[in-house]
């Protein structure tokens, strides 16, 4: 991540709970719940006729010392944790870990297909697919005493590691782990993680968001984590209209608008000036356009408004309108980086001789919609991913290498997360240079090591190709050490 956060944070911004629709397609989703309105999911889902109410107070209760009981987790294993899919080192990249929750240690073969699966299934949906190169995935596995989750209403109860289980609140496929034993035991295990996930070995459809989203087995399960990294790193809101009593007011979230706030919409650079707002859904000329105003979002009917006529954050079989998606894009950006790495690394002023100069080269992430130009003294002088000296450029120089992710998706980035440099202070002779020591003339075969910062490559999926066992546990110490040394670099 680029912008590193305490540990924790991340996940902790979004505690909530997920409420799930039955049956998943027909209608919205789920309800996102604020821990401090637990007891508020029960009358939200009673206004709710789809949703399927079970009988829940013992269950409750019996959750609720559950969590409160100390467990044992056995110590891992180095190759317990795997990397499913790597696009570059934990410094540049947002790193999600999968987390084994109900699968027996004669299992733990299963668990790291599971989670290839669910790797494979996330980073193949857009945007994350197009941004795949900006994530890495883990599979981290603790064997549970038993197989499968809990699923109270039936009486059936499974000591699983993380104590997950189905029920919770009543709501059958409202499947939750111990959040505070996941975190601690991920923090453990692989300190730099950036979002937790539990995949629970359980064939019931069910899932959630918050703190550590939980997601099935179920094919369809996916799907919510999809959703809920929608809460995660976009701060998205739900655009469901359900109403959602005691959910706090607001609408802050990049893809909500109350009706005070349509004029000027926050994302007005995706409506054409022919779309009325607010926008009928009679208007609709597709399932994302026009992009305007339509009513109904964040657990109300009336008076909040999403950008379009639908949106995985509305419904599970959907994709994300384009100003999620936007949302997203730039979230992803903002905690990464494109800019793998450039050589001369950052030192002191590069000084060399016309003829003499070192070839200033960087690497990127495979983001196909990158552009690079190299700007000298504020002025571009070449685009592509390298850039050497010539007659014109004798003296003093600010080199500036300009990576632009130009992708139209993002119609809107005030903060600039879609731009990164690299920047050099440049002195070019025109003439042999004194046999001075001071002065150096740099070649990229002798680029001295404080000036020159090359790592070793990491191993970068072009595509999302999520495959367990590839690196093993290993790979955690290794990326870590790349970390320091991006570090350094950001630094420069
Ligand atoms: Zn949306």
């Amino acid at each position: 991540m680029r912008s590193r956060r305490p540990p924790h944070l991340l996940p902790l911004l979004l505690l909530g709970l997920t409420l799930l629709a039955v049956p998943a397609h027909a209608q919205a989703g789920f309800v996102h719940l604020p821990p401090a309105h637990v007891g508020d999911l029960q009358a939200a889902a009673q206004a709710r006729p789809e949703l399927q109410i079970l009988p829940f107070d013992a269950a409750t209760a019996w959750l609720q010392t559950r969590f409160q009981q100390p467990r044992n987790l056995q110590p891992i294993h180095p190759t317990d944790l795997q990397t499913l899919h790597q696009g570059g080192t934990a410094a540049q990249s947002l790193d999600i870990v999968l987390v084994a929750d109900g699968f027996t240690a004669s299992e733990r073969d299963a668990f790291f297909t599971a989670a290839a699966v669910t790797c494979d299934a996330l980073l193949q949906w857009s945007p994350y697919a197009e941004y795949a190169s900006l994530f890495n995935v883990y599979a981290l596995f603790y064997p549970s005493p038993q197989s499968g989750a809990s699923h109270p209403s039936q009486g059936v109860y499974v000591d699983n590691a993380f104590g997950t289980t189905f029920d919770y609140g009543g709501v059958e496929r409202l499947a939750v782990a111990d959040d505070a034993k996941v975190l601690d035991a991920v923090g453990q295990a692989a300190p730099d993680y950036d979002i937790a996930v539990v995949v629970v070995n359980d064939p019931a459809y069910g899932g959630s968001g918050g703190a550590v989203p939980v997601v099935s087995m179920a094919p369809d399960a996916i799907a919510i984590l999809r959703h809920e990294l929608g809460h995660n790193l976009a701060h998205l809101a739900d655009e469901y209209d359900a109403a959602y009593p005691g959910y706090p007011a607001g609408d802050g979230e990049p893809n909500v608008a109350s009706l005070a706030h349509l004029e000027p919409l926050k994302w007005h650079a995706w409506v054409k000036p022919e779309t009325p707002i607010p926008t009928l859904e009679a208007q609709a000329t597709s399932l994302y356009t026009p992009v305007g105003a339509y009513e109904g979002a964040r657990y109300q009917s009336v008076g909040m408004f999403r950008p379009a006529p639908n949106c995985l954050m509305r419904s599970l079989d959907m994709a994300f309108c384009p100003v999620c998606q936007e949302a997203l894009i730039v979230a992803i950006q903002k905690s990464t980086s494109m800019l793998r790495s450039r050589l001369p690394g950052p030192g002191p002023i590069v000084t060399c001789t016309l003829g003499q100069c070192p070839t200033f080269t960087v690497q990127t992430a495979p983001i196909a919609t990158l552009q690079l130009q190299w700007l000298r003294d504020g002025h571009e002088v070449a685009t592509g991913d390298s850039w050497s000296p010539g007659m014109d450029d004798v003296g003093d120089h600010t080199l500036t290498l300009r990576v632009h992710d130009a992708t139209d998706a993002v119609l809107s980035d005030p903060g600039n997360a879609l731009v990164e440099e690299a920047i050099w202070n440049l002195h070019v002779d025109a003439t042999e240079p004194p046999p001075d020591p001071a002065v150096r003339a740099l070649d990229c075969g002798s680029c001295s090591e404080d000036v020159v910062a090359t790592p070793a490559p990491a191993q970068v999926s072009t595509a999302s190709g999520c495959q367990a066992g590839t690196a093993g546990g290993s790979s955690w110490p290794a990326l870590l050490a790349l970390a320091a040394w991006a570090l350094r670099r950001r630094s420069a």
